[in-house]
């Protein structure tokens, strides 16, 4: 999502740990892990940030610092778009942290690592069901798999 390079990269293993980098990168707009965050002061703002436009329901203030607005987990400006995917609502102002986080490095792999799956379930949701199947009751007991288990979106 907010990386500067997208596509394949070179497969090895980060040499100070030895993490995989896979061979491939996912396209970004299917993977938004990097949006990812587990605090309010995930995406700090450089003064240069503030002069590229960012609407301000965007920033979240702590005392002078400024930072991305986060929500759910996640920056609140990732949004899920009607083809499912994931995409910046401020890409053209996104931040000097965002524009130099790169698809394929091994902070790429590390969000994909210990956020993709935050990432996915937030572009995937209920499945729709088409019209002419039974009641819920009914395809439970016809098909376990389809039942819901706990953490399934309503
Ligand atoms: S984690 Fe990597 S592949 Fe995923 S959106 Fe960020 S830069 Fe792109
Ligand atoms: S500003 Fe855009 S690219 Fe940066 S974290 Fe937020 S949604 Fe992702």
């Amino acid at each position: 999502m907010r990386c500067i390079a997208v596509g394949p990269v070179a497969a090895g293993r980060h040499r100070e740990c030895s993490i995989l980098i896979p061979k491939t990168v996912p396209e970004c707009l299917s993977c938004g892990a990097c949006c990812f965050g587990g605090h309010d002061r995930y995406i700090r703002l450089f003064p240069e940030d503030l002069a590229r436009g960012l609407p301000d329901h965007a920033l979240h203030w702590d005392g002078a610092e400024v930072f991305m607005a986060m929500t759910g987990g996640h920056c609140a400006q990732l949004t899920l778009t009607d083809a499912g995917t994931l995409a910046c609502a401020v890409y053209d102002s996104r931040p000097t942290a965002c524009r130099a986080f790169r698809a394929g490095s091994f902070e790429c792999a590390m969000a994909r690592r210990h956020r993709g799956a935050e990432a996915q379930r937030m572009t995937s949701g209920p499945a729709p069901l088409p019209d002419d199947l039974p009641a819920a009751g009914v395809i439970d007991a016809m098909s376990p798999g389809r039942r819901r288990v706990p953490g399934d979106r309503a």
